[in-house]
């Protein structure tokens, strides 16, 4: 059962102790990287372009669930949508 990336308006939430914020991810990542050597041969990557990239397991550090990891909309998105019925208790939803 896999996860994605949290889109730019969306974020991973533990279903299981409600974390938002500290999560252990394993990624399968192609990458293509520019490599910068010094001529005595030590190099540091400079650049890197991810090429492709996969979630393996998101796990929750504060209660160590790995399978209660939900995709859930950041509260800027929320409020972001035009509201003009806040005071309707029974309007349609
Ligand atoms: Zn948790």
């Amino acid at each position: 059962m896999g996860i994605a990336m949290p889109g730019d308006n969306e974020r991973w939430r533990c279903t299981g102790c409600g974390n938002l914020t500290r999560f252990d991810v394993t990624r399968t990542v192609r990458s293509q990287d520019y490599v910068h050597q010094e001529l005595s041969g030590a190099g540091v990557v400079e650049e890197r372009t991810v090429l492709a990239e996969t979630i393996e397991r998101v796990k929750c550090r504060w209660c160590g669930a790995t399978d209660s990891v939900e995709i859930v909309p950041r509260p800027d998105a929320e409020q972001s949508v035009p509201d003009s019925s806040a005071e309707s208790s029974t309007g349609s939803a």
